[in-house]
């Protein structure tokens, strides 16, 4: 069915396209988007039209969303699979935007057969095989390249990326074991030691949140690798050649002038 797909988005592309000033705006909104070749920005504003053809993007109680909205949210969903291709996000077709942080019912049965119900409050939310949940007022924070700067887009499409191979474990799919077994040295020792800080009160320039699981750690750090490279390569250098090899992406050089 690949030749019928690649038709279909060649229609997609003859008959769409991001002008110049929406771009303009995007860009302007998104400093992380700077420093891309002319070859990188054209594949990045493709990827995004054809983006917004075969997902759903659905606003719930009361938000709309402005062309703008939907092409910055594109953009940025877009930006990790620049390299890897938009066949990364296949399985799915949902994204699903609340006007503010939303509240799940979780409910487990632990161990001893005791059920444990609580209430999370989220910024966002993807599922393997499902949609993608974000929350717009997460979303308008974003678009910052200072230290610690949050995105919620990347982080849900990261948690994406790593379900490519299973449960979210922080581990994506990788080209080989060897690469495999580098991955979960180097990526478990970054998590280890970020634990550790986080545990004895120090000040991280990541999200503590992060702690909570190696799928957290994975999808947080993606932020900071596209966002605030810089920080990210200072404190954990390991991890952010780990992070480049995968991506394919070099942004602290990107974003550097
Ligand atoms: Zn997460």
């Amino acid at each position: 069915m690949g030749w019928l797909r690649d038709w279909k988005r060649r229609r997609i592309l003859e008959r769409h396209r991001i002008d110049d000033a929406l771009w303009r705006r995007a860009q302007k909104h998104l400093p992380f988007l700077r420093g891309l070749s002319a070859g990188e920005e054209r594949r990045l504003k493709e990827f995004a039209v054809v983006f917004l053809a075969e997902k759903q993007l659905t606003p719930v109680q009361g938000l709309e969303l402005t062309d703008d909205d939907r092409v910055e949210i594109a953009l940025q969903a877009c930006l990790p699979v620049l390299e890897l291709g938009l066949d990364w996000y296949d399985g799915w077709v949902g994204i699903v935007v609340h006007p503010s942080d939303f509240h799940v019912q979780r409910k487990e049965t632990g161990d001893d057969g005791v059920v444990h119900e609580w209430d999370d409050q989220l910024a966002g939310e993807s599922w393997p095989g499902g949609p993608v949940v974000l929350s717009w007022e997460a979303l308008d924070d974003s678009g910052s390249v200072a230290e610690g700067g949050a995105n919620v887009v990347i982080h849900e499409f990261a948690h994406k990326l790593d379900m490519m191979s299973g449960d979210p474990d922080g581990v994506p799919p990788l080209p080989s074991r060897a690469a495999r077994e580098r991955w979960i040295e180097v990526f478990d020792a970054a998590f280890d030691r970020f634990c550790k800080d986080v545990a004895a009160g120090k000040e991280t320039f990541l999200d503590p949140y992060a702690a909570e699981h190696e799928a957290e750690f994975f999808a947080v750090a993606s932020e900071a690798f596209f966002e605030s490279p810089h920080a990210l390569k200072r404190d954990f250098a390991g991890l952010y050649e780990l992070f480049k090899g995968f991506y394919m992406q070099d942004p602290a050089t990107r974003l550097a002038s």
